[in-house]
């Protein structure tokens, strides 16, 4: 091939800072590389055999679908090959070095501020697929070719540093040859035996055959080369549960989640009715590379008849359970179809409908039997869950089982659930108190507790920024309200209320004269729920609290005006309010009504967490106050 037809290309930037990752800092699993470069040519095999489908000219003759290793000991080159779709010049170009995946630079960026023993998890998380083969190979070449004629294959060389070099070739077979060149210190990957066990390790169900040349003495000792099939090929989820180990379904999870961690259950099982389907599904512990940076795809994967048919099946998954993972095998899905009509078909739907049920299945048992492993699966991944909440309504009550929340009566990091509130309310408690803030331990202190905290019920601090969003929806549990700890009125009992109205009604020009003063208020008034403060800032039933008002504005979407619509509530047995009351009564022009009611409202907005509108005031009122004292 002429020289003009080379090429050298610089690898994206954002790729070129992975690529130095990968190859600088990226010590451990090193013999993954295998993994995903056996995973690209099993995908690449079965891209060709779907396309091919009524077409098979694509085919060449050549559907003895295989993957080959091929170690060269004397070029220190471990090559592996398939017979699968192959990459145009301008495919090659994409997926080898322009193309980063969508969320790199994010990732990039939580890699930097990531310390160090995390690093490598993280890294698993992104998925370093191709590129993987740059942590044992010092130079990587790779020859591939569509379907159709031998002179338009494609050679891509690259050391991993900045750039790759591309040239036309000529490759009588379809398919792609990924020629590693080995490290002096990596040459293990050279040796039959490390090659068995790495295939057998990660790749044993992989369904097309991973084959090796390897030599073989008959009986008179003359050696002979036999091509050896190293995978049992046994598509794991056609299996029985009885015949997979732990170890079989942990490496398959790996291989389909980029995750470098073991799931936290599988579920396996065969869905029957008026079809039959095979599900092998896996939930995780932690949260995937997609569902933290990129785009989350949905749905698990689906094959008809062990041919691969979509990566991800959206009709098969609801969005909020895209952490699933797995695989659906189903015989009656038609496979002459286009994927868009296949996902109309309604037999999906009642797969579906069996699968949801089976993941919340899993998710009861894991909680109840390995509730450490539910912990950790529902920290990382429980905001996702509780999208549900609000899009799926007849599972609604199976979603809010599987909460776990905070509360005032439980030590801090560990969890109580909707059941254990609810068979542990007191019987005058009417409904389910909850609080929703940032944090725990800012929380735990709000004024607007006092009155749990005597009556000793106890109220739920929910700490996920999502909890605001999906409380709408979880109006109630098993017929008990949720009922904000922090708006509308706390309702007493009769006895107690019985002297509030005569209070308020005497204490209600006080109230006028500060609301001229603190003017964005939407309304002063007695409060019930205070017992050591002096005052606390509620919103209306239905209105937005702090908390929101907060994660407005962090979203860009408040003007501020929102906290204007709060209700002051004073409590009239304490020594500030007494006295600020006793002041206006001798003489409500006093300077210090304004000067004490700003600092009330300054007060409850700090014990709220809220930022104050005007510190500097705050500050000279507080000041003032001090020196008052001093002389
Ligand atoms: P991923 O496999 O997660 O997409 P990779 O970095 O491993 O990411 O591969 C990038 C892309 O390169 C693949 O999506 C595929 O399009 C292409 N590719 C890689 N290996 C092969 C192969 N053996 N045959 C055909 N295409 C391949």
């Amino acid at each position: 091939m002429s020289d003009t037809n080379t090429q050298r290309l610089e690898f994206k930037s954002e790729l070129r800072q992975v690529l130095n990752i990968i190859t600088h800092s990226l010590y451990s699993h090193k013999e993954v590389f295998l993994r995903e470069l056996i995973s690209n040519a099993s995908d690449a095999i079965d891209k060709i055999r779907f396309n091919s489908l009524g077409n098979d000219a694509l085919l060449e003759d050549n559907k003895d679908w295989k993957i080959k290793l091929a170690a060269d000991k004397d070029a220190g080159t471990l090559t592996i090959s398939d017979n699968g779709i192959g990459m145009s010049r301008e495919g090659t170009i994409e997926n080898l070095g322009t193309i980063a995946k969508s969320g790199t630079k994010d990732f990039l960026e939580s890699l930097k501020s990531a310390d160090a023993q995390a690093r490598p998890e993280l890294i698993g998380q992104f998925g370093v697929g191709f590129y993987s083969a740059f942590m044992v190979a010092d130079t990587v070449t790779v020859i591939t070719r569509t379907a159709g004629n031998a002179l338009d294959g494609v050679r891509w060389i690259s050391d991993g540093q900045g750039e790759f070099s591309i040239e036309a070739v000529e490759k009588p077979s379809r398919g792609t040859d990924v020629i590693l060149h080995l490290k002096t210190e990596e040459k293990e990957f050279l040796e039959e035996w490390r090659l068995r066990q790495m295939v057998k390790q990660f790749s044993d169900f992989i369904e097309h055959p991973v084959v090796m040349d390897v030599s073989r003495e008959d009986a008179d000792k003359k050696k002979t080369i036999v091509e050896e099939t190293l995978n049992s090929r046994k598509a794991i989820w056609l299996r029985s549960k009885t015949e997979v180990t732990p170890e079989e379904y942990n490496a398959f999870y790996k291989q389909i989640s980029n995750d470098f961690n073991d799931p936290a259950k599988v579920i396996h099982y065969t869905g029957e009715g008026t079809t039959e389907f095979k599900v092998l599904l896996f939930i995780p512990s932690h949260k995937s590379f997609e569902l933290q940076f990129g785009e989350a795809k949905v749905g698990p994967r689906l094959y008809i008849r062990r041919v691969l048919v979509m990566d991800h099946c959206e009709a098969l998954l609801p969005p909020y359970l895209r952490f699933v993972k797995g695989v659906v095998d189903c015989s009656d899905l038609p496979l002459n179809v286009s994927r868009e009509m296949l996902q109309q078909n309604p037999l999906l739907e009642k797969i579906q409908k069996n699968l949801v049920k089976s993941v919340f299945k899993a998710l009861e048992e894991l909680r109840t039997a390995s509730y450490d492993a539910y912990l950790t699966f529902y920290k990382e991944l429980g905001s996702i869950l509780k999208e549900g909440l609000s899009r799926d309504w007849t599972n609604r009550e199976q979603i809010a089982d599987l909460l776990l929340f905070e509360s005032i009566n439980t030590d801090p990091g560990t969890f109580t659930t909707l059941k254990h509130y609810t068979d542990a309310m007191p019987a005058e408690q009417k409904e389910i108190y909850y609080l929703t803030g940032e944090q725990r331990t800012q929380m735990e202190h709000a004024p607007v507790l006092e009155i749990f905290r005597e009556k000793k019920w106890n109220v739920l601090l929910m700490t996920d920024p999502i909890d605001e969003f999906i409380l709408p929806s979880l109006s109630e549990y098993k017929g008990k309200q949720l009922k904000a700890a922090d708006k509308g009125e706390f309702n007493e009992p009769p006895d107690e209320s019985a002297k509030r109205p005569e209070l308020q009604k005497k204490m209600q020009p006080l109230f006028d004269a500060l609301k001229k003063y603190v003017a964005d208020l939407k309304d002063i008034r007695i409060s019930t729920r205070l017992k050591e403060s002096a005052a606390c800032l509620v919103s209306e039933e239905g209105g937005v609290g702090a908390n929101m008002e907060r994660i407005l504005q962090k979203l860009g979407q408040a003007d501020g005006t929102t906290i204007g619509q709060r209700i002051l509530e004073l409590n009239p047995e304490h020594p500030v309010v007494l006295s600020l009351y006793s002041i206006f009564e001798k003489d409500s022009s006093d300077p210090r009504i304004e000067q004490f009611g700003r600092l009330l409202y300054d007060q409850a907005l700090i014990a709220e967490g809220s930022k104050l509108p005007d510190p500097l005031g705050f500050a000279k009122r507080m000041n003032d106050l001090l020196v008052k004292n001093a002389v």
